[in-house]
């Protein structure tokens, strides 16, 4: 009994080891780091507790993500998210889009998410070791709720970006002042 606790215990380590690998190779070599060409929706999301920033841009055509991606500043858990979600997103239609949104939630609070989502995460399960760092729970899903209002949201021109419910605030898309 107590050898099999040790190796559940052992097993518990290395999916940790393994996750956090996961969020540190997306968090420094993001996927889909860019701007979408010709997009069709753009939105921001701000996380002032931690300083993340990121911006998603998404190609909608007949209902299906054509493309997305997202720039943006921010700490590993908030950048690897971002680049996690845009690797399964591509090609999904907007309604696996929001229900993978409500799973990765689930997934970051702690919840279960519904097993229909479960082929859908994949690596994004990575993200359920924030559910012990509250305060991380916010970097994990802000890109997510940019993406909702990228989809929700008026196109790509204009218009106010509504305020999600909860989380991270969300800020009208502002012109970059990068170079
Ligand atoms: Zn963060």
């Amino acid at each position: 009994m107590n050898a099999e606790s040790q190796r559940a215990q052992g097993l518990r380590d290395d999916l940790r080891t393994l996750y956090q690998e996961i969020i540190l190779d997306h968090g420094k070599h993001p996927r889909n780091f860019r701007v979408v060409e010709h997009h069709t929706c753009k939105a921001q999301g701000n996380n002032p507790m931690c300083g993340d920033r990121v911006t998603v841009t998404a190609k909608v055509d007949r209902g299906t993500i054509a493309d997305i991606a997202f720039e943006g500043k921010g700490c590993a858990i908030s950048i690897a998210s971002a680049s996690m979600m845009t690797d399964a997103l591509k090609g999904q239609s907007l309604d696996t889009a929001r229900k993978l949104a409500d799973a990765v939630r689930d997934v970051c609070t702690g919840k279960d998410a519904p097993a229909e989502m479960e082929p859908y995460l994949g690596k994004l399960a990575a993200l359920s070791g924030v559910r012990q760092f509250p305060v991380r729970v916010k970097c994990a899903t802000l890109p997510w709720h940019a993406l909702l209002s990228c989809l929700d949201g008026p196109p790509a021109e204009g218009g106010q970006i509504k305020t999600p419910a909860e989380g991270g605030q969300i800020k009208k898309p502002e012109a970059t002042t990068e170079k």
